[in-house]
């Protein structure tokens, strides 16, 4: 077992945190209740899993490497469920509803699992990011880290970068730091788009192109007229999200009229 626990996987991403105290400020960041339910994906060796168990009611930990499971179940108290399975395909209506989520995510999933996690229901997320991808989560417009991710996450969550985590915190270290983000999601959106699935697709197209003009994008993929579009002459790198769900609402409506 002890060899099987000095291997690390690359293509898995896994840079174990090694820093207790980073986990215990993580796991304060989470104000784990006792009666609340935790999902922790990709557990590792278990780190920050003990101290979730000693804290919630109930932790699942979601693991893709089968050469960790039986380690997992053997050492882990009876309140952690731990499951083989892969994250960004897993159908998380199998599971008990999870309050809180607490991860040193995979960096390899970060994206991904950040779009499945912004369907679903919960009270507050603690997750470790590269810092990067942490700085993209938050960024405004004009940034060069805004993107499709800063727009997504601010429709659905207010969230903040906790803190910066080095290198060093990790084993085997990363060749980039990392960061300590905080999720928490919105009761009701900061604002109303007509309907939010088409405000998303418009959102991913815009930012496929996010180099050409918002007319020339839209002209090239709907069929209706939008030479008077507002913003028309603006890239989507400037436009807040509040305003591509006003181009998004008034380009459904001339579908919609068409
Ligand atoms: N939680 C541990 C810690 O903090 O030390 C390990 C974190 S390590 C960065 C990421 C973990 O996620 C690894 O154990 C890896 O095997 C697992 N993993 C990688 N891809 C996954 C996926 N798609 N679904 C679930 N777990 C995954």
């Amino acid at each position: 077992m002890i060899g099987v626990l000095c291997m690390c996987s690359k293509h898995l991403g896994q840079h174990f945190l090694i820093n207790p105290y980073v986990a215990k400020r993580e796991i304060e960041y989470a104000m784990i209740e006792p009666d609340d339910i935790v999902l922790e994906v990709g557990p590792g060796k278990g780190f920050l899993t003990r101290l979730l168990a000693e804290k919630a009611k109930q932790v699942y930990a979601i693991e893709l490497d089968e050469h960790l499971i039986t380690y997992l179940d053997k050492v882990l108290p009876d309140n952690v469920r731990v499951i083989h399975a892969d994250a960004v395909t897993f159908d998380f209506s199998k599971i008990e509803q999870f309050t809180k989520v607490v991860s040193n995510l995979p960096f390899q999933i970060s994206s991904p699992f950040t779009f499945k996690l912004l369907d679903l229901t919960f009270k507050r997320a603690v997750l470790i990011y590269q810092k990067e991808f942490a700085l993209r989560m938050i960024a405004s417009p004009g940034s060069i880290h805004y993107s499709r991710l800063s727009v997504g996450v601010y429709y659905r969550s207010r969230c903040k970068i906790r803190e910066v985590i080095p290198k060093s915190c990790f084993h085997p270290r990363p060749l980039v730091d990392s960061a300590m983000v905080e999720l928490i999601p919105h009761k009701t959106p900061p604002f109303i788009v007509k309907d939010e699935q088409f405000f998303f697709d418009v959102t991913r197209l815009l930012f496929n192109h996010r180099r050409k003009k918002i007319r020339t994008i839209l002209s090239n993929y709907y069929t209706v007229d939008v030479s008077d579009i507002i913003y028309g002459d603006s890239r989507v790198e400037m436009l807040s999200a509040e305003q591509i769900g006003e181009v998004s609402d008034i380009v459904l409506e001339r579908l919609q009229r068409s």
